[in-house]
């Protein structure tokens, strides 16, 4: 178990994100929507993402994640070149060490909660009981073992999003990438679904990034970016204490007392 300071300021480099670059192109118009862009994710951290809309935040997490391509530049994670894989070898090694919570819940209507957790450990190629054993684990661990046997539409929003919050975790992804994940929720579900990621953020070290309009969400993680124009315009980490905010350097490496 790691120390608040540890989980404050995370440990070692996940992810690194070096120049990178993602250019739409629409007919005639080009737009830059990562504009060179450095930004590297300590294992333990919990990275807040704000900015206006269309300021390149759900870019940056397709595009650090591997489900789209880069124009430039180089991302790591845990020191292997996501791009320099195979697409096939980049498919399986984003669902070995990454799991996604999309504003849209994305479930599988016809499958109860339960199944829909274990589909992709079961894609994954993990043996059916296994797999249904995490199922069930996963399930408990986000307040839902009472639900299990459920389909999407027999649950509320809040309990739908905590299902897919637990299918992002069943594979135990090294990271979360979490894309406005209270947008489609009332404020009460929406605290209930937040309070979930910065537990398990807090009691199990999982590393997450985290999209929010939410100036409370935003100030409530351990890191605040904020971004516009595809660019990385502040970045800063609070201190052990929650009582400061300071710079977080560019290459910075961070040491880890104790
Ligand atoms: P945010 O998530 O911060 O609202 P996005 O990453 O979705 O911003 O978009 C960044 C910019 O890239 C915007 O100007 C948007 O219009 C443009 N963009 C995003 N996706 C596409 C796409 N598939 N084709 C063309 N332009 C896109
Ligand atoms: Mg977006």
């Amino acid at each position: 178990m790691m120390s608040g300071t540890q989980q404050r300021q995370g440990g070692e480099p996940l992810l690194v994100a070096e120049q990178v670059r993602k250019v739409y192109r629409t007919g005639e118009i080009e737009v830059e929507a990562l504009a060179g862009l450095d930004l590297t994710v300590h294992r333990g951290e919990l990275v807040a993402v704000m900015g206006p809309s269309g300021s390149g935040k759900t870019t940056l997490l397709n595009c650090l994640s591997g489900l789209d391509d880069i124009d430039g530049g180089r991302v790591l994670v845990d020191g292997q070149d996501l791009f320099a894989m195979s697409d096939a070898r980049r498919t399986s090694h984003r669902a070995r060490s990454m799991g996604f919570v999309f504003q849209a819940f994305n479930l599988i209507p016809v499958f109860s909660a339960a199944e829909n957790v274990e589909l992709p450990l079961l894609l994954g190629g993990t043996p059916a009981k296994e797999a249904r054993r995490r199922s069930i684990q996963m399930l408990e661990r986000v307040g839902l073992s009472h639900r299990v046997g459920h389909r999407p539409n027999e649950l509320s929003g809040g309990e739908q999003q905590r299902v897919t919050v637990a299918r992002a975790l069943a594979s135990r992804p090294a990271i979360v990438w979490a894309d406005e994940p209270t947008g489609n929720l009332d404020t009460q579900m929406a605290e209930q679904v937040i309070a979930l990621l910065h537990e398990l953020n807090r009691e199990e070290g999982q590393t997450i990034v985290l999209v929010t309009h939410d100036p409370a969400v935003g100030s409530s993680a351990g890191r605040l970016i904020r971004m516009r124009d595809g660019r990385l315009v502040a970045d800063q980490r609070q201190s052990s204490d929650g009582q400061q905010w300071g710079p977080v350097g560019r290459h910075e490496t961070v040491r880890v007392e104790g």
